[in-house]
């Protein structure tokens, strides 16, 4: 017998079911039944190409024994076992999806989260379990063995003189307590009802020795009788009258599939019938995964060609920006025993990909329409996922995705899309305005904001991708998307325009010696009546805004770029006077009023100020000698 150590973070698991202040404890049994059903999923379909194997598919089943003196309850399978390595490799490591978990971003959350976000598997029977007994037998190999465990100290392996292929997972009840019941586990009725509320669509027989009673022949009395009976129904909730389908029964079988134990978001569930066939059921969920936007993220929607899952993330299914979509498609328009790299190239796998993505998209734009609420619920979950799709790929994808797309709006301080946004738009203005930044209050206070959205209405973009996105875009309905901080902003009569331009012409001289005193930081230096009663702005001129710079700039490459930027003087407001004055008097003050003026435009722009000390020294230099 061999004794080993649990993976440190499998002891993280296992403490965790252990002492686990999880309610909904059976749910071991779904896990079970979940792993006995792709065992002999994994066995069915390599018996599909491996003729040698001698397998009878009528005969696959998983069985439930109930031991009420021993205390045990048993789940039982003759799927494809495991071979010692396999044990050990399975059940002393969790899984590797699921130690990402473990990763320090994810500390804060709860236990019942971490429990909730990914599948409990294996170990949730320690929720119920003082030990667990795991018998099995690859069909690869005639040994087969025997792993137990008490939890934390570790596992023991030995060998077993098994001889069907399969696995049997045999759990010690823990002892009641006063605020736990075990043994409730241990009756026929309490089985039955948690295999048909979480295991009931499972496609092999779950049979279970249950009690009947029948009347003794040549008599009137009744005798009682013990029968294997299948529990669960086997019918795929795909494949069900969708009509006959309760909420409860597409959430239990959500959470069971994909480890995510918030109700989705949104159930589709249809038949397609045409060019291909398919049974589809999918799910927008409420949130996003904890790795949503992390590369360890894997899209993909559960294959199934005639009942047999043939692929348990096929990729090809979704495009990327619908990648938080998850569920199951059945076909018979597959061959069975098609291989993984033949099937990106097939027909009828892209124009079912195709329906799909025109499924979802039609979907999303009803919520949008119908229930706003689930949609914004919706958006700040994988809104980001959908700005990604725009600007990806060159924009290829753009048009279908910008009617989907929302950013909060000055006017109705909420989110709201292009098209509403359009239909708002005054008679006189020409273009789409909006602001960067990065908290909608802080864009709020923008000098440059203050000016415009009293006229007209400001999108607030916040979000590092949104300027990508909406240069990507280019243009909505013919209007063009213009930064309220760039050159292009241009709301000035042509009264007004000219009066500036004589400004900037009279005092070109100091406003050249401004720019020199900034030593050619900003490539230009001029007044403005643009600003209300803000004294300065950063501006931008050609097609990298501030924003820009800053996000490509905190990007982990060498390449970094500057924002052609102007300081832009209110020439309404006092300051004016001042540096005109200064410019007669005293040049050497006019430099240190420049800087000090042109740190505090970076400041209010949220850029970072190469030299505070010297912002500081300056400002008291100033206010000294007032
Ligand atoms: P998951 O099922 O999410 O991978 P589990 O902790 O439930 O994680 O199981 C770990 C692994 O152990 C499975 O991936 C599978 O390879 C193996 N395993 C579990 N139960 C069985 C079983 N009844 N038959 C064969 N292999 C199993």
């Amino acid at each position: 017998m061999k004794k080993r150590q649990f993976k440190t973070e499998s002891k993280r698991v296992l403490d965790l079911m252990i002492n686990s202040i999880y309610t909904n404890r059976e749910i071991f049994l779904r896990e079970l039944i979940s792993n006995a059903s792709d065992a002999i999923d994994k066995l069915y379909y390599v018996s599909l190409t491996d003729k040698k194997l001698k397998i009878d598919k009528d005969k696959f089943s998983i069985r439930i024994d109930v031991d009420k003196d021993k205390r045990t309850i048993t789940v039982s399978d003759n799927g494809c076992g495991m071979t010692e390595e396999e044990l050990e490799n399975n059940l002393g490591t969790i899984a590797e999806s699921g130690s990402l978990h473990f990763k320090e971003e994810n500390k804060e959350q709860s236990d019942v989260n971490i429990i909730g976000q990914f599948g409990v598997g294996f170990y949730s029977a320690f929720m119920v379990g003082s030990k667990v007994r795991v018998e099995t037998k690859s069909y690869k190999e005639d040994k087969a063995f025997v792993w137990e465990s008490k939890g934390i100290d570790g596992y023991t392996i030995s060998n077993s003189d098994r001889k069907e292929n399969g696995t049997s997972i045999t759990i010690y009840l823990k002892e009641d307590t006063d605020d736990d019941n075990y043994s409730d586990l241990l009756t026929e009725y309490k089985i039955r009802s948690i295999v048909k509320k979480y295991s009931d669509y499972i496609r092999y027989p779950i049979v279970m020795e249950v009690e009947n009673s029948r009347k003794k022949e040549d008599s009137d009395e009744y005798e009682t009788y013990k029968e294997l009976t299948t529990i669960n129904s086997m019918i795929p909730l795909w494949k069900k009258d969708k009509k006959k389908i309760k909420e409860d029964e597409y959430n239990n079988f959500y959470s069971d599939q994909f480890f995510d134990y918030s109700n989705p978001l949104k159930v589709l569930h249809f038949n397609m019938e045409g060019n291909v066939n398919y049974t589809a059921l999918l799910f927008i969920p409420s949130h996003a995964p904890y790795n949503f936007y992390t590369k360890e993220y894997e899209k993909g929607l559960k294959l199934y060609t005639n009942g047999v899952l043939i692929m348990d993330k096929c990729s090809d299914l979704l495009p990327d920006y619908y990648s938080f979509v998850r569920g199951v498609i059945d076909t018979e328009d597959l061959p069975l025993n098609i291989s993984r790299e033949t099937l990106q190239d097939d027909k009828n796998l892209k124009l079912i990909a195709k329906s799909i993505e025109a499924k979802i998209k039609k979907e999303l734009t009803s919520l949008l329409e119908e229930d706003r609420e689930k949609y914004e619920e919706f958006y700040k979950a994988f809104g980001m996922q959908l700005k990604f799709g725009i600007y990806n790929d060159y924009g290829m994808h753009k048009d279908k995705l910008m009617d989907l797309i929302m950013f909060y709006s000055s006017n109705d301080k909420k989110l709201t899309t292009f098209k509403e946004y359009c239909s708002r738009m005054k008679e006189d203005q020409k273009d789409i305005y909006y602001a960067c930044g990065e908290t909608i209050d802080k864009i709020d206070l923008l000098p440059q904001v203050s000016s415009v959205k009293d006229k007209y209405e400001v999108l607030y973009l916040t979000e590092y991708v949104d300027e990508f996105t909406l240069k990507t875009i280019g243009e909505y309905e013919g209007k063009k998307f213009v930064n309220v901080s760039s050159e292009k902003m241009d709301l000035l009569s042509d009264d007004e325009k000219k009066e500036i331009e004589e400004i900037n012409n009279d005092n070109k001289e100091m406003l050249e010696f401004m720019k020199k005193s900034l030593d050619d930081a900003v490539i230009n230096v001029k007044f403005t009546n643009k600003l209300k009663d803000h004294p300065v702005c950063l501006t931008s001129e050609g097609d990298i805004s501030v924003e820009m710079e800053k996000v490509i700039n905190a990007m982990p490459t060498d390449d970094k770029i500057t924002a052609k930027t102007v300081l832009e003087i209110n020439k309404n407001h006092k300051i004016y006077d001042k540096l005109r004055k200064l410019y007669n008097d005293d040049k050497e003050e006019l430099k240190k009023y420049t800087k000090v003026i042109y740190y505090e435009a970076r400041l209010i722009e949220g850029l970072p100020i190469d030299n505070p000390t010297e912002m500081s020294n300056l400002m008291c230099d100033i206010m000294a000698n007032k």
